[in-house]
């Protein structure tokens, strides 16, 4: 089975208000020590795993840069990381090779880089075609450069092109979501990703929500029934237009799923590089299902040499990961597959769980295939835990 490769850039030219990720504005001095040190482990990547004990496969057939904000390095350091990984690997001639890009970032040199690093997928982080409402969170482009981009990606032969968009944006009603969705598919671009707000901790403003403050717009944000609609909305606008929902927050065209993320759905073995980058390899020790390695979340401490968390992954778990994870695809869990791999016991323990979700109106079930609704979608964390609890 091949490897996916990750590779995590977390520097962005401003932080987004709603952003929970490990990302932050770094000063570009120190961009050539991280990608001397991405270089350094992605050199040392297959050692490592296999140290580690985990099954290394030969071949890579896809890769993914995401972070972060790929596209603030200079072209040289991201030619360096892809030289490095075509140095160990044996990068498939098919191989999906896809860069998350902040839409106004793509200079002529830059998409020059991307065309010679082989990059065939750009994901651009639109969140919003409407300019005020991603002004409100941060973003520095308007939907003029997200025009231009795609008509620039199209003329350096990159078609396949994702457009993440964001439910819940401070000041969005449902005209203006509209307005965003009937853009994304204007465009013509093969796959959109729609997430919801999160609200937690770990954004601006999501503490500032928590608080019930003001600052960020906050006070904008639609409430939770307004954006469960708006993501509904968006099932509706997109799979009648043909960008048909295969995953919670995903929607292509037929062929345009995307392959990177599918591997982690589908617990297919992958490599992560970089700060807060996860692999997932299979175990070469019988008993148990796979190893998950985790690199330092801190960009200091990743510099550093921080070694890697490694967790083991027992079968129980493994089953628990098929479930929470399989039943994200709109495709489903299919019982047959669950109880080949881990008994029929295991399935006949689950069965009262998902009568009582089918009761609930949140799973489907049918001929031994297991599905969210469009209802269980919206509630999917509630559905996994108690998954969770009884297997
Ligand atoms: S560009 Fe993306 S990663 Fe960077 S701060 Fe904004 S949301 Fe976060």
């Amino acid at each position: 089975m091949p490897l996916g490769i990750y590779i995590s850039v977390p520097f962005c030219k401003t932080k987004c208000s709603y952003c929970n990720f490990a990302s932050d504005v770094f000063s570009r001095a120190v961009f050539d020590r991280y990608v001397d040190r991405v270089c350094a482990d992605i050199a040392n990547g297959r050692e490592t795993g296999a140290k580690m004990g985990g099954v290394i496969e030969s071949g890579v057939d896809s890769i993914y840069l995401g972070g972060g904000t790929p596209t603030v390095l200079a072209p040289d350091q991201l030619k360096r990381m892809f030289a490095a990984v075509h140095a160990e690997s044996d990068v498939r001639p098919d191989a999906e090779i896809t860069v998350e890009c902040a839409p106004g970032t793509l200079t002529p040199e830059m998409l020059d880089a991307l065309f010679e690093c082989g990059v065939n997928r750009v994901s651009l982080g639109v969140q919003s075609f409407v300019d005020a409402e991603a002004a409100a969170v941060g973003r520095l482009h308007k939907r003029t450069h997200v025009v231009e981009d795609i008509a620039h990606l199209h003329a350096a032969g990159i078609t396949n092109i994702n457009v993440d968009l964001i439910a819940g944006l401070p000041h969005q009603t449902a005209e203006s979501w509209h307005v965003s969705l009937q853009e994304a598919i204007a465009t013509g671009v093969p796959h959109v990703s729609v997430y919801m707000l999160e609200v937690d901790e770990d954004s601006r403003l999501g503490r500032e929500l928590i608080a019930g403050g003001t600052r960020y717009h906050a006070h904008f944000v639609p409430d939770e029934d307004a954006t469960a609609d708006f993501y509904l909305a968006a099932c509706e606008m997109l799979n009648a237009a043909g960008v048909l929902q295969y995953e919670i927050s995903n929607f292509a065209r037929a062929g345009f799923e995307s392959r990177h993320n599918l591997k982690y759905w589908t617990r297919q073995p992958y490599l992560g590089f970089g700060v807060d980058a996860h692999s997932m390899l299979i175990s070469v020790e019988p008993g148990l299902d796979a190893i998950r390695l985790a690199s330092a979340d801190l960009l200091e401490n990743y510099v550093a040499g921080a070694p890697l968390q490694r967790t083991v992954v027992s079968r129980e778990m493994a089953l628990e990961e098929n479930f929470f994870l399989g039943l994200r695809l709109n495709r489903g869990v299919d019982l047959r597959d669950i109880a080949d791999k881990f008994g029929c016991d295991a399935v006949a323990e689950l069965y009262p769980t998902i009568k009582q979700l089918q009761a609930d109106g949140l799973l489907d079930a049918a001929a031994n295939v297991v599905r969210l609704t469009p209802r269980g979608r919206l509630l999917s964390n509630e559905v996994f835990q108690s998954l969770l609890t009884t297997s």
